[in-house]
């Protein structure tokens, strides 16, 4: 079939929106009708071409929503008709970390993934007969696009497309962050370094967990506003002073909870020095820059602070995203306050630009 899709045809340039030919799934594959993506840093990233895994050409987009059209041999999990969100962070429950249970990261695909390609090695997507890679085993820039069963979560019906969409990445990555990898706890005391999609989330998750105090800390009063509208106690704009700041507001001792949510390796180093002595926990949410690494004074290791990282917050996609989504519709996450703008595929250059002047939280997709 021939679909509508953004290609990155050259690193640094803008993605070209032009038809291109989607093969129907082979087996274990689902056709995903697209309804609503979000415009994510890792794609504005991806095409920059500092990302020295980066590899074009390629249909960007992995924040997806939509409805299963048609499905491959042996799959089970899903049918025609369901409502799908794409999972960069796939989940198969049968390799040897899905059945730990130890961990979110799933290594059935993940080669082929990362190289572009779907699980047997070969992409569904071509033009004039040459291929064209996935990205991210999703490729959702796109009117339609082909994927693993593995990188969809079926989830409820009733929940809005558009909305559903934010939980394929950054806001399910700061949720989860919360409340399955750090797992807040009660009462207790929380800052959020970084108030983009991914801090906003943990703001959430600290709060649906029954934190306290939750202390936002960002460059921008509009970010520190909006993250008081999702459960933020308190906030300030972060200077050079920022840990000395929260060590004080917090009796001198720090916060029981600390999360980072820049990619910045120097808010990192302030997210694990803001961590209360003795049992203070540090996660870490961003990608930091090639080559980059993470300061830390070791005495602060030893008097009882524990440095985490997830990605993708943690969440098991398939079994945790619909559960998430799920709270959505009860209700407890106000996830519509997210969604800044609305735009169409041919419009999604300038959904970068308004990333790329932190314009709004979040630029959708609408596919009609
Ligand atoms: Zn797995
Ligand atoms: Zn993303």
């Amino acid at each position: 079939m021939q679909i509508r899709a953004a290609v990155l045809e050259e690193f640094g340039k803008p993605l070209v929106v032009q038809d291109v030919d989607l093969a129907g799934p082979k087996a274990g594959e689902v056709l995903v009708r697209l309804v609503a993506c979000g415009v994510c840093h890792t794609d504005m990233y991806s095409s920059s071409g500092v990302d020295p895994s980066g590899y074009a050409p390629c249909v960007l987009g992995h924040e997806g929503a939509g409805v299963v059209e048609a499905v491959g041999e042996d799959v089970t999990s899903v049918a025609i008709g369901d409502h799908v969100v794409t999972l960069f962070s796939p989940e198969c429950g049968q390799c040897v970390n899905c059945r730990s249970g130890k961990t979110n990261i799933c290594i059935a695909i993940r080669e082929q993934q990362g190289l572009g390609y779907l699980p047997d090695g070969t992409a569904r997507l071509s033009r004039d007969g040459d291929e064209l890679r996935h990205f991210m085993g999703c490729s959702t820039f796109a009117e339609a696009t082909v994927v693993s069963e593995f990188s969809l979560a079926k989830v409820n019906p009733d929940a809005s497309l558009e909305a559903a969409c934010l939980f394929a990445c950054g806001l399910s990555t700061g949720l989860g962050a919360a409340m399955y990898r750090a797992q807040v706890t009660p009462g207790s005391t929380v800052v959020v370094f970084g108030l983009g999609m991914v801090g906003l989330g943990a703001i959430v998750g600290a709060r649906l967990q029954g934190a306290e105090r939750i202390i936002g800390v960002d460059l921008s009063q509009d970010r520190l506003d909006i993250a008081m509208a999702h459960g933020a106690t308190e906030g300030f704009v972060a200077d050079e002073h920022t840990v000395e700041r929260i060590l004080d507001e917090t009796g001198g001792h720090g916060a029981d909870f600390t999360f980072e949510a820049t990619g910045n390796v120097n808010v990192m180093r302030q997210a694990v020095e803001a961590a209360r002595m003795g049992w203070g926990v540090a996660t870490m949410t961003g990608v930091a820059g090639r080559g980059e690494t993470l300061d830390i004074v070791p005495r602060l290791l030893i008097t009882g602070r524990t440095v985490l990282g997830a990605s993708f917050g943690g969440v098991r996609g398939r079994t945790q995203v619909p559960q998430l989504v799920d709270r959505y519709l009860a209700g407890d996450i106000d996830v519509d306050a997210f969604i800044s703008h609305r735009i169409s595929l041919d419009d999604v250059n300038q959904g970068f630009d308004l990333m790329h002047h932190q314009d709004g939280i979040r630029s959708v997709i609408q596919f009609s």
